[in-house]
């Protein structure tokens, strides 16, 4: 679908570090997020990939500006063209980008969810919600329930319906199917594509690779909070020789279908990362230069890869 803006969401050079009292009560800086990138155009899914601990749920609490208050955010990030300043996070939150939490504990425990699931800055109808209940297969008295009177599954439905109503422009879904049964979360990635064809956009945070490679557009691999490499879907389809990053093409080798091959090593703890590209004390290829050296993102075959030895 055609649109105004060639890009609805683009962040560059995203930094997030936490203020932190080591044992002897020092304040350091605990870097989680560093030289991370991410573009989102209307219309499609991107998937953010990547394993525990590697800078996802921030990257949604950077965007919408719900990190705590002892974070740091460095970078640049643009929403519509314009600077995303903290006042235009509280305005858009809830209305123009909205939140599907990793954490059911989101949810207002003191809160009917048929209510929560309303809007909280802005009522919408509440047809609208009884309809997105009934296509989740939630059955209609559940909006006279607490969040604590719902299994896990059902309040993941529940966090999926309170953003789905909004007339969001940028959804963002933080690992959004765990507890669902398969048919849940098909319809939930249905309604995102949906969603992604009427010109909407869907940040798809996920460890289920395979969902990101039926669903989205383009995948984002993010490792120990930075972007290594971004690419279409389909060179994720295709196979490793189509990946860039090292990173991306063990990934690869590491689902069932590829053979499980396990990636040695693991990946660095914030407050401990290595100079250099952080991927480089696990990387085959890693020379000199990686370990002295941050790689900048390259545009290779059409994708964005941060490695020096990318082909
Ligand atoms: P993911 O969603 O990819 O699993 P997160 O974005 O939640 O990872 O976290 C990235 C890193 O930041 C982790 O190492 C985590 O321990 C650290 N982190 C997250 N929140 C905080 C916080 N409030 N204070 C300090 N460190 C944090
Ligand atoms: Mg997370």
């Amino acid at each position: 679908m055609e649109s105004k803006y060639d890009s609805l969401l683009e962040i560059h050079d995203l930094s997030v570090s936490f203020k932190m009292y080591d044992k002897a009560l020092e304040q350091t800086d605990l870097q989680v997020i560093s030289d991370l990138h991410l573009t989102v155009r209307p219309g499609e899914i991107v998937a953010v990939a990547g394993s525990s601990g590697s800078g996802k749920s921030l990257l949604a609490s950077a965007i919408l500006g719900i990190l705590p208050g002892n974070a740091t955010v460095g970078g640049h990030l643009h929403y519509k063209g314009l600077e995303l300043t903290p006042e235009r996070q509280i305005n858009l939150r809830g209305t123009e980008i909205a939140l599907i939490p990793q954490s059911v504990a989101y949810l207002d425990p003191l809160m009917k969810v048929g209510k929560q699931a309303d809007g909280h800055k802005k009522p919408y109808p509440t047809e609208k919600r009884r309809g997105l209940f009934k296509r989740f297969g939630l059955p209609e008295k559940t909006e006279n329930l607490y969040p604590f009177q719902l299994s896990g599954g059902m309040a993941r439905r529940v966090l999926v319906s309170t953003a789905l109503i909004t007339d969001a422009e940028l959804i963002i879904a933080d690992e959004p199917t765990p507890g669902m049964s398969l048919d849940q979360a098909l319809e939930a990635l249905k309604m995102f594509r949906e969603l992604a064809n009427e010109g909407k956009a869907i940040i798809l945070i996920t460890h289920d690779i395979d969902l990101a490679f039926e669903f989205a557009d383009r995948v984002a691999v993010f490792y120990a909070g930075t972007t290594v490499e971004v690419a279409d879907t389909e060179d994720f389809r295709r196979g490793p020789e189509y990946l860039r990053h090292p990173y991306s093409k063990a990934l690869w080798n590491a689902l069932p279908q590829n053979g499980f091959k396990p990636i040695d090593g693991f990946q660095p703890y914030a407050g401990n990362l290595p100079t250099g590209c952080l991927f480089n004390p696990r990387c085959p290829y890693a020379t000199v230069e990686c370990r002295m050296k941050t790689p900048p993102v390259t545009r290779i075959r059409g994708g964005e890869v941060r490695c020096f030895h990318a082909t």
